[in-house]
């Protein structure tokens, strides 16, 4: 399935021009009369290589302007529902209307991104419209004349980072055959990793001992590694959760050649994070922090893993008050991402610690799969930008106007604005640490794109 991309604009901006433009046919009326366009359109639309289905809405047609017509604000609202992203069309020879102030009100309250489109942009007649749009408060107008076919490699820019992860969420949904978005209810998807002899393979037997059930194993996920299902009794709730443990052939079968086994648990690591959404990287309480755990650490959040690290083998721990602020310390004082890692103790042999790890993946998995909405997200945005403004190098003050979350497991959010190549990392950690903590993210590794779609007067000049 393609993903959806809907034309919202009142009459006369040139929504059906710009669909003819994309799908390439004849197949949407145009016509000089607003209203023409009464039904909605679907057509296959290719730019620039980049696929995906075109709606040409019949939304917002209106012979008051201080008026819209209920029913066809319902279908459009209706069809902005089932769309990855919005093509808010204006028209910037005529400038901004009432109208055009209204539904972009309207649509900074729905979830979908929303690419605001200065249509008739050609010549200089439209730069008063462009300028004009900025107030609209949905990022940088896309310049366009879609009766020219000028300005669609600036759509293509705006358009093609919002479908790439539209079209990742949709093959991870594919894949797992859920909504990416719910509250996720399948089993657990676990993944082990640590060095060689943290103590893996008897984590893993002792969450498949005792009471527990063992329904795999089921082979095949990749040639190299196997799901085994398990259950566990939530003592909290005294709920049954499944868990799907994620086990690799390096783990299984122990390596023989020594020298290769530093490599190789780096790789293992690597392929069970790929499965899995929660991964538990163990530490030997009897070695303690080292570099290669980091690396471990790093590849699962570098691959958007929610991740708990475990200091094993707890029983035999010297000091452990000590050894376990050590590590703290170690982990706080390291890659900003590993900061606030869940840091638990645990015994594998024993199995003490065992039920607060697993009750900690579940909780872990939920902020994971969280989704925030888009308008709560922009008042958190305001308060933060407000607290903080981004800083204003040269005299020019950076301007973030928008935020939107594009995706979940992991999350991901989109920031709008401009001048954003000149946006400091440290303002950037700013924002995902709010994100973080005031949006109950928690240690989830946290993704934000940037996007400043191209200034058309520097360009041009
Ligand atoms: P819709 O009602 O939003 O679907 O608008 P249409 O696509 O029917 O276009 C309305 C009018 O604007 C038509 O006369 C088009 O020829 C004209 N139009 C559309 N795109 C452009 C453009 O890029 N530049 C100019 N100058 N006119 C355009
Ligand atoms: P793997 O290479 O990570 O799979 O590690 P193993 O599960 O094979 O464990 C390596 C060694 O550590 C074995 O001798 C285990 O018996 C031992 N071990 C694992 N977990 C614990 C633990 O919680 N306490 C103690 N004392 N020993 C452990």
């Amino acid at each position: 399935m393609l993903p959806q991309v809907i034309i919202i604009g009142r009459p006369n901006v040139g929504k059906s021009t710009l669909f003819n433009r994309l799908v390439g046919k004849k197949l949407a009326l145009v016509d000089d009369q607003p209203g023409v366009t009464r039904d909605r359109r679907f057509g296959d639309a290719t730019l620039l290589g980049l696929d995906f289905t075109l709606v040409d809405t019949a939304g917002w047609e209106d012979e008051d302007p201080h008026s819209l017509p209920g029913r066809m604000r319902a279908q459009t609202e209706v069809s902005t529902k089932g769309a990855d992203v919005a093509l808010f069309v204006i028209d910037a020879r005529a400038g901004l209307t009432p109208l055009d102030k209204e539904i972009a009100a309207w649509l900074r309250t729905q979830e979908v991104p929303v690419i605001l489109v200065a249509n008739k942009a050609e010549g200089k007649a439209g730069d008063g419209g462009i300028y004009e749009s900025f107030e609209l408060g949905l990022g940088d107008p896309v310049p366009l004349s879609a009766e020219h076919g000028e300005g669609v490699a600036d759509l293509f820019d705006a358009l093609e980072p919002l479908l790439r992860d539209k079209q990742a969420r949709r093959e991870a949904e594919a894949e797992e055959d859920d909504d990416p978005f719910a509250v996720p209810t399948g089993p657990l998807k676990l993944a082990i990793v640590g060095r060689p002899n943290a103590g893996k393979s008897t984590l893993i037997n002792k969450m498949l001992d005792d009471d527990r059930l063992l329904t795999g194993p089921e082979a095949g996920i990749t040639r190299d590694s196997i799901a085994i299902d398990t259950e566990w009794r939530d003592p909290k709730s005294g709920e049954t959760r499944e868990i799907r443990l994620i086990d690799t052939a390096g783990m299984r079968k122990k390596a023989k050649v020594t020298d290769k086994l530093e490599k190789l648990s780096v790789a293992d690591a690597r392929r069970a994070v790929d499965f899995a959404e929660v991964v538990v990287l163990l530490l030997d309480a009897t070695r303690g922090l080292e570099q290669q755990d980091l690396k471990i650490a790093d590849a699962a959040l570098e691959e958007g893993r929610a991740l708990i690290i475990a200091i094993n083998k707890w029983d035999v721990a010297e000091e452990p008050s000590a050894l376990f602020n050590g590590v703290r310390e170690a982990l706080d004082d390291g890659l900003a991402q590993v900061r606030g890692v869940p840091l638990l103790a645990v015994s594998a042999m024993t199995g003490k610690g065992l039920d607060a790890l697993l009750g900690a993946a579940f909780d872990l998995r939920e902020a994971w799969s969280r989704r925030v909405s888009t308008s709560a997200l922009n008042r958190w945005f305001d308060d933060a930008l407000e607290a903080n403004p981004p800083p204003a190098p040269n005299g020019k003050r950076i301007k973030l106007r928008y935020i939107t979350q594009v995706a979940s497991r992991p999350p991901r959010f989109v920031i709008f604005g401009n001048k954003l190549e000149d946006l400091p990392k440290s303002y950037e950690r700013y924002l995902v640490n709010g994100i973080r903590k005031k949006l109950g993210f928690g240690s989830v590794p946290v993704r934000l794109m940037l996007r400043s779609p191209k200034n058309p007067f520097h360009d041009k000049q």
